[in-house]
């Protein structure tokens, strides 16, 4: 499956919402996914709820 990314998630589907997603460190903008940094307001379609 190819990656369909966005930073801007649909709502109740952002990285926020999402089990992979690891929340930011105190003071950082970003969480990590995957090892990569992502924005708790971005989405893909690897979603997966919490
Ligand atoms: S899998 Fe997608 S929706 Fe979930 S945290 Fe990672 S980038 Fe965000």
């Amino acid at each position: 499956m190819d990656l369909k990314f966005t930073l801007s998630g649909p709502r109740g589907k952002t990285c926020a919402d999402c089990s992979h997603f690891q929340a930011p460190k105190p003071g950082l903008l970003n969480g990590m996914c995957f090892n990569h940094e992502v924005p708790a307001t971005a989405g893909c379609n690897f979603f997966r709820k919490k």
